[in-house]
Parts: structure tokens; C-alpha cells; sequence
């Protein structure tokens, strides 16, 4: 199921832009839209969705697409409209949502530190106000701190994974799911083939190769070997053992047009006058 962007979505752009640069993409190389599908295996209709800008692909379909076309741009335009910066610890993270709605948080674990942030503020405001103020508000600056110094940490290792896969896979897709890494990657799980698509002219040359098998082409020109004998192939637009062009057969076959005329009811164009009133 893809889901298709209502008109007016901040998205809409983003899949517009998508779109005319899918079609820009197969011109160039030539690829028809039923050899896209073949390689990629990414379905008829989310294809075509995608090429009219009705939807956005998921940031691994894309990647798929730029580098079964090798056209880069593809990944870039995805990459740019799903980005996200996470409203706790800054990480950039891909908001693959289908609606994009509000997702402000790169993890279930940021969104839960952010929450229990909020509420130990609240706690250290309650209690200055009735008095064992000073500790509880010591307690919420070290867990601050400590949250803090987790934070910038795992910013430095996340950097490390990143420029990692970049370098293992530059196309922008992982292809081994079970790397070690896997569960901090910030590359999509290739989920799709990607074979380099057939162009138009590669397409024609393989159908037409499949049609016309040795045996195929043996027995077509036995067919038209016997056309000829029987002088049913017409050259020059004459068909040689056509009776009008035997001078024997001529007179009969006239007479055997003219006689079912008649029975039908032609006058041979000529209509009886009609009787003034
Ligand atoms: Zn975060």
C-alpha cells in the first residue's frame, strides 16, 4: 500500500519534485517504466504514484531507484524532505512517517528522557516551593549533567556509525542486515532488488530475441516460401494469382461479381429516377 499525499501537504512539493525528476531519469537512460519495475521490484503502482508526485518514497525506495538508474538526486531529494532534527538531542533522524506528522524525537529512548525531564523540573519547582528545595533541585542538576554527558557521547559514537556505513555502502543502502552495527545504522535495510534496469533498446533486442528462435524464424520463412508458391504474396501490391490479372479467369470472375450484385439488389450505382408527382 502506498500512501498517497493529500493536495496541500508540506510534502506534496518534495513528491512533485520526486516526480519530474523520476521522469527526467528514465528519458536520460532510457528505461522503460515496465523495466524499472523488473529490476527493482518496487510495484506498478507505487511507481507510478512516485512519477505523478502522489507520493513520497520511503527514503530505501528511493535510494533503490538512484541507484538503479544511477541518478543520485532521486536519494538527495528524499533524503532532504524526510530529515528531522531530534527536538531533545539534536541527531538528525528520518522521519519515514507516511502523514509526516509532528515526530520530534529520533527514538523512543530521547522521547522518554525528554519526558522524564520535564517532570523532574516540575518536581524541583514543587518542591523549593515547601522547602527540601535545595536537594531535590541538586539531584535534578545531576541528572541533567549526567543525562548531558550521555548525550554528547552517543552524538560522537552515532557520527562514528554514520561516517562507517557511509563508507561501506556509499549508494546510501545496507545490504547486510546481519552487520553489527544493524541496529545503529543510519542507512535504510535494502529491501528491494536492484539490478541495473534493461534500457528501451536492450528491452526490444531480449523480446525480440525470445519471438524469433531459430526454430521461429524457420518456420515463418517456410510460411512465406509457400505464400509465394501458391502465389498468394502480393509484390508490388499486385497478388499474382489474383484473377483480374488472368486474362483466362478475368471474364468469369466479373461475371461472378455482377451476378451476386444482382441478387443483392445493386443497380451498379445507377438508382431509378424518381417519378415527379
Ligand atoms: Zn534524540
Amino acid at each position: 500500500m502506498t500512501f498517497t499525499i493529500p493536495p496541500g501537504a508540506p510534502k506534496a512539493a518534495s513528491a512533485a519534485a520526486f516526480g519530474r525528476e523520476l521522469v527526467k531519469a528514465l528519458e536520460v537512460r532510457k528505461v522503460p517504466r515496465n523495466e524499472l519495475w523488473r529490476a527493482t521490484g518496487i510495484g506498478r503502482t507505487a511507481l507510478d504514484n512516485y512519477r505523478v508526485g502522489a507520493s513520497l518514497p520511503l527514503t530505501e525506495a528511493a535510494a533503490t531507484l538512484a541507484v538503479a538508474l544511477d541518478w543520485p538526486p532521486l536519494l538527495e531529494i528524499v533524503r532532504a524532505a524526510r530529515e528531522r532534527r531530534c527536538a531533545r538531542c539534536r541527531a538528525p533522524f528520518r522521519n519515514e512517517g507516511g502523514n509526516m506528522g509532528a515526530k520530534r524525537y529520533c527514538s523512543p529512548a530521547c522521547r522518554i528522557i525528554a519526558e522524564n525531564e520535564r517532570l523532574a523540573s516540575k518536581r524541583a519547582r514543587q518542591a523549593s516551593q515547601t522547602g527540601d528545595g535545595k536537594r531535590r533541585y541538586q539531584e535534578v542538576a545531576r541528572l541533567r549533567s549526567g543525562i548531558r554527558i550521555a548525550t554528547e557521547q552517543a552524538t560522537e559514537a552515532r557520527g562514528a556509525i554514520a561516517t562507517m556505513c557511509a563508507s561501506c555502502e556509499p549508494q546510501g543502502l545496507c545490504r547486510t542486515a546481519d552487520c553489527p552495527l544493524r541496529a545503529f545504522s543510519p542507512l535504510p535495510m535494502a529491501t528491494h532488488r536492484s539490478v541495473t534496469p534493461a534500457t528501451r533498446t536492450l528491452a526490444i533486442a531480449r523480446r525480440s530475441a525470445r519471438r524469433w528462435t531459430p526454430a521461429a524464424r524457420a518456420a515463418q520463412s517456410e510460411k512465406t516460401r509457400r505464400l509465394h508458391a501458391e502465389g498468394r504474396m502480393s509484390i508490388d501490391g499486385i497478388r499474382a494469382n489474383h484473377p483480374a490479372h488472368d486474362p483466362l479467369r478475368r471474364e468469369a470472375w466479373l461475371a461472378a461479381i455482377r451476378a451476386t450484385k444482382a441478387r443483392r439488389g445493386h443497380t451498379g450505382g445507377r438508382r431509378p429516377k424518381a417519378v415527379p408527382a
